[in-house]
């Protein structure tokens, strides 16, 4: 079933205590598409770049069968560029520099090819432009994800509530959570951001795993403890494009699927975070992301008997 993302496409600049990159390839909606690729093979993607932005970054997606006629190029303007630095514990981070350029301007058409997708995929950018894209579609998708960061709470807070109405899952970390909620512990930041209009909940824990809400139940996903972790960035939108990609390969959207989907998107993150950028999502095999989700089965399963004497 057709996925449409849409997000930023953008140039980065990472600063972990492992190294230092330039400007690289990155943006959620590139992390998301590649992802998403390796489910279901109609990932059509809606964003826009500037005229700086490599022709080689445009073939790399389309090589994933990521379909770019929805990325538009404006030649005379600058490709959105965001840089960060990570601590120690590479689990927070501070943005160093967000240049929107290209975003300031931008209109998201839909092409009429990508009218009738079913799934859709918000990733992180303006709310009020995702709002644009539901509005821009004739027909309201099957299941609508939406990500979303501090940076946004913090500048365009009403807007993104308006958007939140409108999706079914929000997908945010507990900092995030927090933020937006007022409430310090999760469970109860889930209760009142599951009244704010989505239905379900994912709080995203970097390497504490992830959990996934609606109003009755609540699930809960390891993040896989490795050896090594590189560079983060991404790993949130390599999850998003894990989860709805498994959704969107399986038509299922029950809570049942969505614990699946959960794992899929933990393994996706776990590989973006091995290697610098996108880096390490550009050459998977579908025999890695099934050991990869084999390695999570192990590391949950546990056999016990309930039979406690009082
Ligand atoms: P993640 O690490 O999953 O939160 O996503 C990192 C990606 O988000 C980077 O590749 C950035 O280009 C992109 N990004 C950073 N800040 C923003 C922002 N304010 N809006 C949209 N995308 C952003």
């Amino acid at each position: 079933m057709s996925l449409l993302v849409i997000g930023t496409v953008a140039f980065d600049a990472i600063e972990t205590p492992f190294g230092k990159t330039d400007k690289i390839l990155g943006g959620a909606a590139t992390f998301i598409s590649l992802s998403s690729s390796y489910f279901t093979k109609k990932v059509n993607i809606v964003s826009v770049v500037g005229g700086d932005f490599p022709q080689e970054n445009i073939q790399l997606l389309k090589s994933h069968g990521v379909d770019t006629e929805g990325l538009q190029v404006l030649e005379n303007e600058k490709t959105f560029f965001w840089s960060g630095k990570y601590h120690i514990d590479m689990n927070t981070r501070d943005t160093l520099e967000t240049q929107l350029n290209v975003l300031e301007k931008f209109n998201p058409a839909i092409p009429e090819n990508y009218q009738n997708c079913e799934f859709l995929m918000l990733g992180n950018l303006a709310p009020a432009i995702q709002k644009q894209v539901i509005n821009n579609l004739k027909q309201r998708p099957k299941l609508i994800v939406m990500d979303t960061m501090n940076f946004w709470m913090e500048i365009a807070l009403d807007e993104l509530k308006e958007t939140m109405q409108l999706v079914d899952v929000l997908s945010i970390n507990d900092e995030e959570a927090r933020l937006l909620s007022k409430e310090y512990s999760l469970v109860k930041a889930a209760q009142k951001i599951l009244t704010m209009g989505p239905k379900f909940l994912i709080i995203k824990k970097g390497e504490h795993g992830a959990l996934l809400f609606n109003k009755k139940e609540v699930f809960f996903a390891p993040a896989l403890p490795l050896e090594d972790v590189f560079d983060p960035t991404g790993a949130g939108d390599s999850f998003a494009g894990g989860f709805i990609g498994h959704l969107a390969a399986s038509k299922d959207i029950s809570f049942e699927n969505m614990k699946r989907a959960i794992i899929f998107g933990s393994a996706m993150a776990s590989f973006c975070v091995e290697k610098f950028g996108t880096e390490k999502l550009q050459h998977l095999t579908h025999s890695d992301i099934e050991h990869r989700v084999q390695d999570f089965i192990d590391l949950v399963q546990f056999d016990i008997e309930l039979d406690i004497e009082s």
